[in-house]
């Protein structure tokens, strides 16, 4: 990609060859010695636990990132959650997507026009009325789908919750010319961030429970379920060892953020001490005007603050009190940050986070060696 007539500070944040130091403030910038480290780590333990590895994309909605998930991190697919997100993934090269959603309405003549890009493509279902639409959408594009039963198994959003229904919407998939069934999506969104380790394992064997039972109705009904896919960064070691998935979708592993960093890890240390911060957002100090107060440059337009405040790393002594639209104050008990000092942030929730920006800069040491754009940003349709 070449950047030439393009102006630091104005259209891009940041040039290879820079030094981190010029970067313009507020930007997204990712480590990548610790994204590298997160990616091959997360595709050891995949393959460890003998299951296959598919990274959340709604997380970093790069294609740079995916790539690389692919080529270091033992990735063989992408999820994604929408259908202008999945396609912006394909325009960008990736070949094999799932939406991990529910498509319905207008939106499901685009997904079913995707494999026409050269992509394989895969998508939930929870209902039959939706299995009759995609089967529509793809006869009418010549394509082929493959299609997963989303199960409620604990978060309490969408899928099917009666294992008989599981049956009879994979037996609609199966008769419909156009769709492969695939398996089932079995994702439990609310244990993610469960402080105590203790507490995700109870919540995960409800989940498992659930998961089988669906199971069970299928091979009852002599329905081969190839694929039974799930999991984050919070549980991604129960569902790799129950032996009953075969594939995570764990996202925030690469990045992390204040919120997953804090919760209990396996052992009892925190899942930061597992996995590195990766994300940032770069500050830089604009005002100092009272004793024990900072204002940085990075407000609610750089980072999002539902799941928390950021943390500033690699500081003990100075941390957020509060985010404003353009503005972060941090209380800086000993005076020790001065006009332009720059800042490393963590954000809060890294997807919503990364969402805001329109590249990444991507550093080694005090290097910036790439510019990338995030993809998908804003594709919410
Ligand atoms: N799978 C689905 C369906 C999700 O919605 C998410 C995130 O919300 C993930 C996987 C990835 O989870 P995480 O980013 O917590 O690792
Ligand atoms: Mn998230």
């Amino acid at each position: 990609m070449s950047f030439e007539g393009l102006e630091v500070g104005y259209d891009i944040p940041a040039k290879p060859g820079m030094a981190v130091s010029d970067i313009a403030t507020p930007a997204l910038v990712i480590d990548l010695d610790a994204l590298e480290a997160n990616l091959r780590k997360m595709g050891a333990m995949a393959a460890g636990m003998g299951v296959a590895l598919r990274p959340h994309g709604k997380m970093h909605k790069s294609a740079d990132v995916a790539r690389l998930q692919h080529d270091i991190g033992g990735a063989s697919g992408i999820c994604c959650q929408k259908v202008s997100e999945a396609e912006a993934f394909i325009r960008a090269g990736i070949t094999d997507v799932l939406v991990t959603n529910q498509v319905r309405g207008a939106k499901v003549d685009r997904l079913a026009r995707l494999p026409l890009l050269g992509a394989k493509v895969g998508v939930c279902v929870d209902d039959l009325a939706s299995v009759a639409e995609l089967a529509e959408a793809a006869a009418r594009h010549g394509t082929e789908l493959r299609v997963l039963v989303e199960i409620e198994c604990g978060g309490g959003r969408c899928g099917v919750v009666d294992p008989a229904d599981v049956v009879t919407i994979a037996k609609a998939v199966i008769d419909a010319p156009g769709l492969t069934f695939d398996g089932i999506q079995a994702y439990h969104g609310s244990l993610q961030h469960v402080q105590t380790y203790a507490d995700r394992l109870k919540g995960f064997e409800a989940q498992i429970a659930t998961v089988q039972a669906a199971i069970k109705a299928l091979t009852e009904a002599g329905i081969a379920c190839p694929t039974v896919t799930g999991a984050g960064s919070g549980s991604f070691e129960f569902e790799g060892r129950s032996g009953i998935y075969t594939e995570l979708q764990c996202g925030s592993y690469a990045f992390m953020d204040v919120d997953y960093g804090r919760i209990e890890a396996e052992g009892g240390g925190r899942l930061d001490g597992d996995w590195r911060n990766a994300l940032f957002v770069a500050a830089t100090i604009i005002s100092k005007t009272r004793p024990g107060l900072a204002v940085g440059d990075a407000g609610l337009k750089a980072m999002t603050t539902e799941s928390g405040l950021p943390t500033v790393f690699g500081r003990s002594d100075v941390h957020a009190a509060g985010v404003s639209d353009e503005h972060s104050n941090l209380s800086d008990p000993t005076d020790s940050l001065k006009i332009g000092d720059r800042l490393r942030l963590i954000p809060g929730h890294c997807d919503p986070t990364c969402n805001l920006h329109d590249w990444y800069v991507a550093i080694r040491g005090d290097t910036v060696e790439a510019l990338w754009p995030v993809t998908a940003r804003g594709k919410s349709f």
